[in-house]
C-alpha cells in the first residue's frame, strides 16, 4: 500500500485520521526543492536568479507597446545569452556548455517567468540553434553557432506554412539546384507555400533555416533545411517579403511573422547537409536511401524542442498551483464549521478537489518529464544509441509534451478560477499565463496528431511493419497487401498474449486489491492501454477486411487511436512516478509523495471509470469506493499542500500576485 496501511476507502477527517494510526508527514520543503530540481539544482538556481533580476519584464509586458516589448524581450534574451543559461546544450568549442540535459533544465525553469522570453529562447536556441547543431555540419557550425549562442545573430525557423502545419512532408515551398551558378532558387510556390507563424521572422531574424521541398535536375527529393538570410543591418533582402503576423491571443512579445520568397538565390554550402547533400555538378547523395526514412530521422534529431516546450507546460501549471494554493491558504468565505469565523477555501472539500488532483498530476508529470529529459539526454549525448531508443524517446516525447501541455491549460483555467475575481487581474498572473500557455497545445506538434505519432510508435512496437510512417503513412500501410497477415499474426496475437501476461489471473484477476495498493493502480492502467491498443489493432484489421477505403477505415478508428495512445501515457506517467518513489529513503517525504502518486492513480481511474466498468474491471460499489479514498487522499494532501507547492522553487518575484499572497 503506497500511502499507508491502515486506512483504506476513508473519507474521515485528519482528527479521525490520527487516531485510525495515520501519521501527518511533515515536509522539508528544501529537500523536496533538491529531489524535484535533480542534478541540475545549480542550473535551476541560475536561471530563477536570472528571472529575479529581471523581474520587472512581466510588468513591462502589460504596458510596453508591441514593438517595444519585442524589443525588451529580444534584449533579454541576449542578456540572457551572456551568462550561458541559455546555450547549455550546445558544444563547449563554440561557446556553449556542452550539456543537453542541463539546456532542458534551465529552459524548463525559465517557464516560470514571461512566457514571451521563454519562447523567444525556443526559437533562437531550440529551433533555429537546434537546426544548424542537428541538421548541418561543421561548416555551419563554424559559421553561424557562435554568433547564435551569443544571440549576436539571430534567427528563426521556418518549417510551417499557409496550407501546411502538421503535415511537414506536403511544404509547399522549392529549392531547386541550378548547377551552373552552384546555387539553390529558393521559391514561395504559391499562397499556399507562404512561411506562417514564423518566430523572430517579423522584426529580428537575420537568418532562417528555411524547409522546402529539394529538387535537383528537375528530381524531387522531399523536404530538406537551407540557411536563408533574411536582412542585412534591419533590411529586408531582395526576393523576400515579411508579414507581421500581427496581435496574437498571448506571447505578442514574439514577432511571428509571414515570409515569401521569390527566386532568393543562397549558395550550395547552405543546404544543411548532415543527412543528404548535392554535389557541384548536381548529384544528389544521401546515405540514407528511404526518402521517408530520411525525413523522419531529419524531423527526429529535432525532437528536443518538444521535450522543453512539454517541461517549460507543466512548469507553467506550477505557478498557477503555488498561486491558488497559497491564496486558498489565506482566503476567507463563509462561516461554515467556526463560526463566527470564516472557513479557508482550502479547508472546503470542493476546492481540495479541484485543485489538489491538478497538483498530484503535476507531480507525476514533473517525474514523466524527468525521464524523458533523461533519455535525450542520453540519446544526443551519445550515450545510448541506436534506433529502438530514438524510437523510444520520440513517442514518450511527444505524448508527454501532449498531456504536459493540455495539463497546463486545464490547470491554469482551474486555479484562475479558483482565485476568483482576483484571478482575473493581470497583476496576479493568470492572464498571462492563460493566454500565452494556450499555443503551447498547437506548437512544436499538434497535440491530437501527436498522440497519432504516440499510436504509430506503439502499433510498430507490435507490427516491425509499421516503422517510418507518419498518420497518413499508417493509412497507406494499412492498405498494403502485407497488413492482414502483420495485425492477425502478430500485433493482435501478441497483444493478446500480453494481456495475459499482464493479468495472469485472467478473469479471476484480484479486483478487490486495495485501493491504494500501487500494483492495483499499475494493473488498472496497462490493462486500460493493452485493451485499447488491441481494440485498434482489430478494429483496423475488421475495417480492411471489411473492403472499407484505408484512409475511411483510420478515419472511423481514430477516436480509439488517440484514447490508446493516451492510455499509453498515463501509464508510462504513472511508472515513471512509481519508479521515482521507488528509489526514494523512507521518511515523510516519502510519505507526501506517495499521497500524490496515490491521488494521481486514484483520479485518473476515478476520471475514466465507465471505461473499467465498461469493460468489467470494476464494480459499481468499488467505484464508490475510489471516488471516497478521492475525497480522503484530498484531506490527507491539505495540510501540507502549501509546502508542496512551495517545494517548486517558483522564486517569489514570478508569483507576484500581492492581494493574493500577500506581500
Ligand atoms: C504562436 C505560434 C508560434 C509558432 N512558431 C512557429 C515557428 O517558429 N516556426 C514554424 O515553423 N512554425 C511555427 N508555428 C506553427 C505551428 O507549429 C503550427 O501551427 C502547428 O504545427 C499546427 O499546424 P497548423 O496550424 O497548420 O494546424 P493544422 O495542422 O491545420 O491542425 C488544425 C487542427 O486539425 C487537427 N488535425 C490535423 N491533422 C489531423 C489529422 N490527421 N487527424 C485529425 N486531426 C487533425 C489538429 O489536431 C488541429 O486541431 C507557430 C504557431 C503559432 C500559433
Amino acid at each position: 500500500m503506497a500511502t499507508d496501511t491502515t486506512v483504506t476507502g476513508s473519507d474521515e477527517a485528519p482528527d479521525e485520521l490520527e487516531s485510525s494510526g495515520y501519521r501527518q508527514p511533515e515536509i522539508d520543503t528544501a529537500e523536496l526543492l533538491a529531489l524535484l530540481d535533480g542534478r541540475y539544482s545549480e542550473v535551476r538556481d541560475l536561471v530563477r536568479s536570472n528571472l529575479t533580476e529581471h523581474a520587472s519584464v512581466l510588468e513591462e509586458a502589460e504596458r510596453l507597446g508591441t514593438d517595444d516589448y519585442r524589443d525588451r524581450v529580444r534584449d533579454l534574451v541576449v542578456e540572457l545569452a551572456a551568462t550561458g543559461q541559455t546555450g547549455m546544450g550546445f558544444p563547449s568549442e563554440y561557446g556553449g556548455g556542452g550539456d543537453i540535459g542541463a539546456s532542458v533544465a534551465a529552459f524548463e525553469t525559465l517557464a516560470f517567468g514571461d512566457l514571451s522570453v521563454l519562447v523567444k529562447v525556443g526559437v533562437q536556441f531550440g529551433l533555429f540553434g537546434g537546426a544548424i547543431l542537428q541538421l548541418g555540419t561543421q561548416r555551419h557550425h563554424d559559421a553561424y553557432l557562435r554568433d547564435l549562442i551569443s544571440g549576436r545573430t539571430m534567427g528563426c525557423f521556418a518549417m510551417t506554412e499557409v496550407g501546411h502545419g502538421s503535415n511537414v512532408q506536403a511544404l509547399g515551398t522549392v529549392a531547386t539546384y541550378d548547377a551552373g551558378a552552384g546555387e539553390f532558387v529558393i521559391t514561395t510556390s504559391g499562397p499556399e507555400a507562404r512561411k506562417d507563424w514564423i518566430g523572430n521572422a517579423a522584426r529580428h531574424a537575420e537568418l532562417a533555416t528555411v524547409f522546402a521541398q529539394l529538387d535537383v535536375g528537375g528530381e524531387r527529393h522531399g523536404v530538406h533545411a537551407f540557411v536563408v538570410p533574411l536582412r542585412r543591418d534591419g533590411e529586408v533582402l531582395d526576393g523576400i517579403t515579411i508579414e507581421d503576423d500581427g496581435l496574437k491571443m498571448g506571447l505578442n512579445g514574439v514577432d511571428n511573422g509571414r515570409i515569401t520568397f521569390d527566386q532568393v538565390r543562397v549558395p550550395r554550402e547552405n543546404l544543411l547537409n548532415r543527412f543528404a547533400d548535392v554535389t557541384p555538378e548536381g548529384v544528389y547523395e544521401s546515405r540514407i536511401e528511404n526518402p521517408n526514412r530520411r525525413f523522419f530521422t531529419m524531423l527526429g534529431t529535432l525532437v528536443q524542442g518538444r521535450v522543453c516546450v512539454g517541461g517549460a507546460a507543466i512548469n507553467a501549471a506550477k505557478v498557477a498551483l503555488a498561486i491558488a494554493i497559497r491564496y486558498g491558504d489565506r482566503r476567507r468565505q463563509f462561516e461554515a464549521t467556526n463560526p463566527p469565523e470564516e472557513d479557508l477555501l482550502l479547508d472546503y472539500g470542493q476546492h481540495q478537489r479541484r485543485l489538489f488532483p491538478l497538483l498530484a498530476r503535476t507531480y507525476a508529470l514533473h517525474f514523466a518529464q524527468e525521464v524523458v529529459a533523461a533519455e535525450l539526454h542520453q540519446v544526443f549525448s551519445g550515450l545510448e544509441a541506436g534506433e529502438e531508443a530514438r524510437r523510444r524517446l520520440e513517442a514518450t516525447a511527444a505524448g508527454t509534451k501532449a498531456l504536459g501541455t493540455w495539463h497546463a491549460t486545464r490547470t491554469i483555467q482551474e486555479c484562475r478560477e479558483a482565485c476568483g475575481g482576483q484571478g482575473y487581474r493581470a497583476a496576479n498572473r493568470f492572464a498571462a499565463l492563460k493566454a500565452d500557455t494556450d499555443v503551447f497545445t498547437t506548437f512544436e506538434g499538434d497535440n491530437t496528431v501527436l498522440l497519432q505519432l504516440v499510436a504509430k510508435g506503439l502499433l510498430t512496437d507490435y507490427a516491425g511493419a509499421f516503422e517510418e510512417m507518419d498518420q497518413f503513412g499508417m493509412v497507406r500501410f494499412v492498405a498494403g497487401l502485407a497488413v492482414e497477415t502483420v495485425i492477425e499474426k502478430t500485433a493482435v496475437h501478441k497483444l493478446i498474449e500480453r494481456i495475459r501476461d499482464v493479468l495472469p489471473g485472467g478473469d479471476e484477476w484480484d479486483q478487490e486489491a486495495g485501493l491504494l495498493d500501487p500494483n492495483y493502480h499499475r494493473m488498472m492502467l496497462r490493462f486500460r492501454e493493452e485493451h485499447m491498443l488491441a481494440g485498434v489493432a482489430r478494429r483496423l484489421k475488421r475495417g480492411i477486411d471489411s473492403g472499407l477505403n484505408p484512409g475511411e477505415v483510420f478515419s472511423r478508428v481514430q477516436d480509439h487511436v488517440i484514447a490508446a495512445a493516451n492510455a499509453h501515457v498515463e501509464r508510462i506517467v504513472l511508472d515513471a512516478f512509481l519508479d521515482k518513489l521507488a528509489g526514494l529513503p523512507d521518511g515523510d517525504l516519502k510519505v507526501a509523495l506517495n499521497l500524490m502518486c496515490d491521488l494521481f492513480a486514484l483520479t485518473t481511474i476515478e476520471a475514466d471509470r465507465a471505461w473499467w466498468m465498461e469493460h468489467g474491471r470494476l464494480s459499481v460499489t468499488r467505484s464508490k469506493a475510489i471516488s471516497r479514498e478521492v475525497n480522503g487522499l484530498c484531506r490527507k494532501v491539505r495540510p501540507i499542500a502549501v509546502d508542496l507547492v512551495d517545494g517548486f522553487g517558483v522564486p517569489r518575484e514570478m508569483l507576484r500576485s500581492p492581494e493574493l499572497l500577500g506581500s
